[in-house]
This record gives C-alpha cells, structure tokens and sequence, in this order.
C-alpha cells in the first residue's frame, strides 16, 4: 500500500498548501511591513499573524487555488519568515498534511548532475 509520496524538491508544495491552512501563521509585526496591509493582522503589541489565520479552520488569504491540488501563495517573494521555516516533511508539515488527509512525504536528495551512471565504464563496440 503506498503511504508516503516521495519528492525531490519543494513543488511539492504547489499541489499541496496545508500548512498554509493549518497554523496561525504569527511572526514580529515588522515583517507585516512588506505585505499589503489588509492581509496582516495585529495580535499583540510585537506580533501581527497572516489574516485567516487566527481562527478556527484557518485559511491564509494569501493562499490561492484548492489545498491538495493546485495553489499558490501571492505574495510568495514577501511571506514571513514563518512561512520560510517549515520545511517539506518536517514535523509541521506533516502535521498540516495528515490534518488535511493527504499522505505524507519524505525527502530524497537530487542525484548529483555533475556525474552519470557510467563514468567508469568504457563503451563496448
Ligand atoms: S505542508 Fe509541507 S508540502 Fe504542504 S505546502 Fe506546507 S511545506 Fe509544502
Ligand atoms: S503567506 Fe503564503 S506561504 Fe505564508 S501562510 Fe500565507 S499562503 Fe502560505
């Protein structure tokens, strides 16, 4: 039975979202500073969350198209650091992920594209 996907990078991330749509995703509020105004909100004195995200089945609203399948973060170059730390198949993103039924991952490393399979063999004519 197959029950972990095996990805070699972070498109991943593009058909899948959850942790996008799990976490209040928090961060010090300076950081708010370079996203559009309306999608921040403040929490305390020091820290301001993405909108949609503190509250009970969190959605950030930057988040476009359907978790699972096919999404986007719009403001992707801006995100907190927050967003940046989790990692595909970390612990929070598997978190997120088995919050929203989908199978978990593992990470496997590119193979090195400086070599091939057969440096070490001459050809055989
Ligand atoms: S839960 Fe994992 S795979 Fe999904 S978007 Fe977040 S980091 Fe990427
Ligand atoms: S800002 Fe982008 S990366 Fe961060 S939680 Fe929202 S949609 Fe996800």
């Amino acid at each position: 039975m197959l029950s972990q996907l095996i990805i070699q990078d972070q498109d991943a991330c593009l058909s899948c979202g959850a942790c996008c749509a799990y976490f209040r995703v928090s961060f010090y509020w300076a950081e708010g500073e370079a996203l559009p105004e309306n999608y921040v909100e403040p929490l305390t004195p020091v820290y301001s969350c993405m909108k949609g995200t503190n509250q009970n089945n969190p959605r950030c609203i930057a988040l476009e198209g359907d978790v699972g399948k096919q999404v986007s973060c719009s403001v992707y170059a801006e995100r907190s650091s927050t967003c940046k730390e989790v990692q595909v198949g970390d612990e929070q993103c598997m978190k997120a992920r088995k919050a929203h039924h989908l199978i978990p991952l593992i990470e496997i490393p590119l193979p090195d594209s400086g070599s091939s399979n057969d440096d070490d063999y001459d050809q055989v004519s």
